[in-house]
């Protein structure tokens, strides 16, 4: 299982890892010690942009990204790193943590009603309780991470 660990300077792109699936921790402020150390902890991949970093760490999974914008820093890490296949829109933008359906009935009051009304499935985080629902960001993010890719 391919797990990343993203440098401070590198925030967008942990969502968007997130956003396809991948297993994607940002921790900031985090210390290069701290870094390197959580990634051999949990077996992490780390992206950054740090090359100073890059080129004196013994860690060996460790991939220096070098274009500025998320859009190419994806395409960067699809070139640099073998991914496995995923399952976008399975974890939590927010916190990494695997996302569940959850009843319609019960996120009533909670989101606002117009897309209670409109759509069908909803999805929380068990951690930080936040909600999804099919429409909103998985459609725009389909359509603008199709943008990206292709
Ligand atoms: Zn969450």
């Amino acid at each position: 299982m391919t797990r990343f660990l993203c440098d401070e300077q590198l925030g967008r792109l942990a969502k968007w890892l997130r956003l396809q699936g991948f297993d994607t921790i940002f921790q900031c402020p985090i210390s290069d010690t701290e870094l390197i150390r959580r990634a051999q902890l949990e077996g992490r991949i780390i992206l950054t942009r740090d090359k100073h970093l890059a080129d004196k760490t013994l860690w060996e999974a460790i991939v220096l990204i070098e274009n500025k914008s998320y859009k190419e820093q994806l395409k960067e890490v699809g070139r640099k790193v073998r991914l496995p296949k995923s399952t976008p829109f399975s974890r939590c933008l927010e916190c990494n943590t695997l996302i569940q359906s959850i009843v319609r009935e019960e996120v009533r009051g909670l989101v606002p009603e117009e897309v209670y009304a409109t759509y069908e499935k909803f999805y929380t985080c068990p951690v930080c309780k936040k909600i999804f629902w099919q429409g909103s960001h998985v459609q725009n993010s389909k359509k603008r991470l199709r943008m990206i890719i292709r």
